[in-house]
Order: structure tokens, then C-alpha cells, then sequence
């Protein structure tokens, strides 16, 4: 399964973020490195359209799509020479698809802060440089092998070397290797590396419960800063979060949601926005027995897509019958759709859309 991280210094709220998405128990104290071990937690992806769905096939199942999410705790100055607990930490990072970065907004006297203050742009300075530290370690380690035979004239190490040396210039004036530019090979050749700071990265300011819809003097001050990067930021109070993940009942959230002036809860848009951030997709299964959610990369084929469901249905691929969803839901179900002529029969060479209800034919 797909895989998001959360980072951020200690005590800006990581772990209740991780609770609220997850609605599981990790520990959330006042203290640094109270999680300790990375948690992984699986969160189902929210979606209108599957409610929709649902309620015009009306199955026995319904069942959304999931992405796993791990809190990475420890990450601290000097994390990447091995200070605290962050090397380990560092290497679960290397294990995700994307990362969502935790900076503190809010003040809170009871709160304490491991640097003194409430300064998100340097808090995320600091978290950045260890992870171009790592990143700057592991593209030397990576092109010293080449060095040798790229002097005596072999082509590829050549290559290598040339990206990895102006690769190494972009990470040492404190650029991320997610906006390193080079050509295709070059691009294979940074894939190849893993790094840290190639992920794609959603930011999320953690503010109090009078500023998540306005922001504050913090968040404003963070946006400028990253606004170069075109990362998307969002504003959230993970304590808020905690709260509305608490109550028991769907009444009760919503109601509390009402007098929020909220009309989801924020944890909605941050599954969402990870969701984009992984480039993934979703496309539908609808029969009487269970509605379904799939997840797939963008530009995925029908025969992959079917894939995802059972290997023998990419194997045994014959075609695909496709409606989209919004003709789906104006002539109400699959019958309706197809005699107004939005059935689409579609072959191998097809590219899923986000949205497709799918029904698949193959050969056993
Ligand atoms: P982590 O170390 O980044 O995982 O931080 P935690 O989630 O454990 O939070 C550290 C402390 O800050 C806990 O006591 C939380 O209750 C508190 N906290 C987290 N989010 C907020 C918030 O939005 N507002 C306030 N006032 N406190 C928060």
C-alpha cells in the first residue's frame, strides 16, 4: 500500500494529527520523543462519490480505499550525524511515498518547545537541513563509485558523475532534490538515489482553534516562505481534530462541526491532498454485492487497473466497460447509463480516469 509520513520537531503536534487521522491511540504527551516507535496506521479515504454511489446501487458492502500513514518521530538538529533518535528515523522516511511536514502555529505556554519559540519557518529550516544532509551523504556515497571509471572514459559513469556533482551543488545551497532540474536520464538517475528531499511534500501548519480558518501571523509568515516551492499548505488544529475524532457518533460530529463553522472535518482535506500528492486515483467497482474504491497511479491502463482487484483479471484482460461517474449518477445505474448510450467498451490500451465506474471481462 501506498505510504505518507509525518515529520516535524517534537511537540508540534505530529502524534495528534496521527490520532485524529487514524482515529488510533499512539501517545501524545508534552514531552519530546514521546512516540518513539513509528506508528502505522491506515486511514480510509473519504469520498463523496462513493456515498453517492452506494446510495443509487444500494449493496451490501461499501467499501473505500485506504493509504497507510506512519508519525516519524525524533527528527531534531543533528538528526543526521546521529543526534537523538534520528537516524533510524531518517530511514523510515526513506520508506514512504510522500511526506506531510507538521510545523507548530499555535502558542501554548504548557506546550513546551524544543528550541524556545513558536517559529515555524525556522522549525521547517531545520527539519529541511538534516533531510539535505542525509541526501547530500547519500548522492557522495553514490558517485564516488563512478569517479574512477567515468576518468577513464566510461559513458555512464560519466553521467552519473556530472548529475550527482550538480546535484550535490543544488542540495549544499540548501535546495531540496525535489526541484532539481535535469534531463530525463538525469531524472532516472536521481530516482534511483531514493532521497529524502525528493519526496512530494504536503505542509501542515498545526494553528489554535481561532485561526484555522483565518490564519495567524505564523501561518502567514510560513506561506511566504515555501511559497516558491508550490507545495500546497494546510491549516489545521490537530487538537480540534483529536476532539472531533473522539466523539462517538456521527450526530455528535457533525453537530460539533456545525458550531465550528466547519463543514468536514480538516483531516478530510489532508487525506485528500496526500491522496493527490501520491498522483493517485480512484476508480469504482458497482455491483450488488459491494460498491468499491480503487487506487491506482494516474495513467494506468484497464488491464492494470484490473490488476489492482485480482491478478487473474489483468492476466485473462478481454475489455473493459466503462461509465463515467457523473453519467453514472444522471441515469442512475449501469442500465440507465447504457441506454443513453455512456457504456464505453474500452481494450487493453485503455487510460483510467478518475471517476470510472469499471466492469471488467476476462477469460478464466
Ligand atoms: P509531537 O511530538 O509532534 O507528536 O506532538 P504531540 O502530538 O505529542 O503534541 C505535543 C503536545 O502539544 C501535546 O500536549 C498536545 O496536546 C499539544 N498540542 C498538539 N496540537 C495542539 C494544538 O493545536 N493546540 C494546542 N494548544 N496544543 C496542541
Amino acid at each position: 500500500a501506498l505510504k505518507c509520513g509525518i515529520v516535524g520537531l517534537p511537540n508540534v503536534g505530529k502524534s495528534t494529527l496521527f490520532n485524529a487521522l487514524t482515529s488510533a491511540k499512539a501517545l501524545a504527551a508534552n514531552y519530546p520523543f514521546a512516540t518513539k516507535e513509528p506508528n502505522i496506521g491506515v486511514i480510509t479515504v473519504p469520498d463523496p462519490r462513493l456515498d453517492k454511489l452506494a446510495e443509487l446501487v444500494k449493496p451490501q458492502k461499501v467499501q473505500p480505499t485506504t493509504v497507510d500513514i506512519v508519525d516519524i518521530a525524533g527528527l531534531i538538529k543533528g538528526a543526521s550525524k546521529g543526534e537523538g533518535l534520528g537516524n533510524q528515523f531518517l530511514g523510515n522516511i526513506r520508506e514512504t511515498d510522500a511526506i506531510i511536514h507538521v510545523v507548530r502555529c499555535f502558542e501554548d505556554d504548557n506546550v513546551v518547545h524544543v528550541d524556545g519559540s513558536v517559529d515555524p519557518v525556522r522549525d521547517k529550516m531545520v527539519i529541511d537541513t538534516e533531510l539535505i544532509f542525509k541526501d547530500i551523504e547519500t548522492v557522495e556515497k553514490r558517485v564516488e563509485k563512478f569517479r574512477r571509471t567515468a576518468k577513464s572514459g566510461d559513458k555512464e559513469s560519466k553521467k552519473m558523475v556530472d548529475v550527482g556533482d550538480a546535484l550535490l551543488s543544488h542540495l549544499n545551497s540548501e535546495k531540496p532534490a525535489r526541484s532539481f532540474e535535469t534531463d530525463e536520464e538525469g531524472q532516472e538517475i536521481v530516482n534511483e538515489m531514493m532521497l529524502l528531499t525528493a519526496k512530494p511534500i504536503l505542509y501542515v501548519c498545526n494553528v489554535d482553534e481561532e485561526s484555522f480558518a483565518t490564519g495567524n501571523a505564523y501561518t502567514q509568515a510560513f506561506q511566504a516562505s515555501v511559497a516558491a516551492e508550490k507545495a500546497e499548505v494546510i491549516l489545521i488544529s490537530a487538537q480540534i481534530e483529536a476532539e472531533i475524532a473522539e466523539l462517538e457518533s456521527r450526530e455528535e460530529r457533525l453537530e460539533f462541526l456545525q458550531a465550528m463553522g466547519l463543514s468536514e472535518p480538516g483531516v478530510n482535506k489532508v487525506i485528500r491532498s496526500s491522496y493527490q500528492l501520491l498522483n493517485l486515483l480512484t476508480y469504482f467497482t458497482a455491483g450488488v454485492k459491494e460498491v468499491r474504491a480503487w487506487t491506482i497511479k494516474e495513467g494506468t491502463k484497464a488491464p492494470g487497473a484490473a490488476g489492482v482487484i485480482h491478478t487473474d483479471f489483468e492476466k485473462g484482460f478481454i475489455r473493459a466497460e466503462v461509465i463515467h461517474y457523473e453519467d453514472y449518477v444522471k441515469f442512475g445505474s449501469e442500465a440507465g447509463a447504457r441506454d443513453n448510450g455512456k457504456l464505453g467498451v474500452e481494450g487493453k490500451e485503455y487510460v483510467v480516469q478518475d471517476g470510472d465506474v469499471m466492469h471488467f471481462r476476462f477469460n478464466v
